[in-house]
């Protein structure tokens, strides 16, 4: 089997040689373990932004789905689908008897029935970004009927669910990406209200102007600058949840940020601002899955991918997904 193994901590943009492929033997099924192929690998903003959290070397993990081509447990026949933290490898052995929901590394459990859909959404749109979108949004911003809603990465894996997810629950919607495809995508596609390209756009006034009744909850995706301009256009009582701050992952973690003057808004908007990680509600994970994949059925959310092929190019795919490449959700078919 084959598998990228990190072998160096990333320094800035992750390099190829910081990665080593490696062909190894599998072990024999033992009782209650599985062999599984995978068939279509995650790759996350997170495996770039945690990568010191684990001694090098390390294999890099990360959300896939496989299916079982021997089995030794029949909860998982052969031709079951299964999710796996197993990351970048062709071929992984699960001992079923440690398939967990309880541990937020070892999160593996059966793809639940797509109804039809490419098993890739099980990565994706109901996979751990929709769940992120939907807990992450609902439960932290706790929109209601007429706010206005803005969301940074707003074309990505998470940011396009949430988005969608504020459009039905009958919120005005703003998305800021970095390309005008992207932006005219949001627009066009997914019935944004309104979406802005960072990049290019005055980003305080651009938000003036599509919100000037001010924002009730925004969905942070990237951190940084674009963070503080957003938020110092809140309207009193505002929620912020804060998902992830891509802006600085690449950045050099030995260099404390550039601190950005914040406090004025969060006092005197009395914001409520809270972060998260999605595993706080792994035990309601299946409920976000049937709602999301309802959703998507009923034709209230579209689910969208950027898919690259191959195996060997899962690192390419890691890379181009941090540099904004991705349309929707970045996964690798193998
Ligand atoms: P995306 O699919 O959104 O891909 C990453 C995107 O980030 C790129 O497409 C790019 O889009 C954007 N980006 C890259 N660099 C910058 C920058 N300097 N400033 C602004 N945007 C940038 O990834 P995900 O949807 O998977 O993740 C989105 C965020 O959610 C990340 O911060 C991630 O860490 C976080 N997350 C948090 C979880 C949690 O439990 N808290 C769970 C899952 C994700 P563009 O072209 O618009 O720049």
């Amino acid at each position: 089997a084959k598998k990228y193994v990190v072998k160096k901590y990333f320094e800035g943009v992750p390099k190829r040689s910081d990665f080593e492929l490696v062909e190894y033997e599998l072990p024999p099924l033992k009782d209650g373990e599985v062999l599984v192929k995978t068939e279509w690998v995650s790759v996350d903003p997170y495996l770039r932004a945690y990568n010191r959290n684990v001694p090098v070397p390390y294999d890099q993990y990360g959300f896939q789905v496989g299916i079982v081509e021997q089995s030794n447990d029949t909860n998982y026949p052969v031709g079951a689908r299964i999710v796996t933290h197993k990351g970048w490898c062709d071929y992984t052995v699960v001992n079923t008897s440690k398939v967990s929901t309880g541990n937020s590394t070892e999160v593996t459990y059966k793809l639940p029935d797509l109804k039809g859909m490419s098993p890739s959404i099980g990565i994706g749109a109901v996979g751990m970004p929709g769940i992120t979108a939907y807990f992450g949004f609902l439960e932290l911003c706790q929109p209601k009927i007429g706010e206005t809603v803005v969301v940074t990465g707003a074309a990505g894996a998470v940011g396009s669910i949430v988005g969608q997810i504020a459009k039905i629950k009958g919120c005005k919607v703003i998305g800021f990406a970095g390309s005008d495809d992207k932006v005219k995508w949001l627009e066009k596609e997914l019935g944004f209200d309104k979406a802005i390209n960072y990049k290019t756009a005055d980003v305080q006034k651009a938000l003036q102007a599509a919100a000037p009744n001010g924002v009730d909850c925004y969905f942070d995706n990237v951190g940084g600058e674009i963070s503080s301009i957003i938020m110092g256009q809140m309207n009193k009582r505002g929620r912020v949840s804060v998902c992830g701050s891509i802006s600085a992952y690449n950045a050099d973690p030995t260099q404390i940020p550039k601190a950005t003057i914040l406090q004025p808004s969060i006092v005197f908007k009395e914001l409520r601002i809270e972060g998260f990680v999605v595993q706080r509600w792994l035990d309601r994970w299946p409920e976000a899955i049937t709602q999301l994949i309802t959703w998507i059925k009923m034709g209230q959310l579209k689910p969208a991918e950027h898919v690259t092929v191959g195996f060997d190019k899962i690192f390419d795919a890691f890379v181009g997904m941090l540099a904004g490449e991705n349309t929707g959700k970045a996964v690798v078919k193998i």
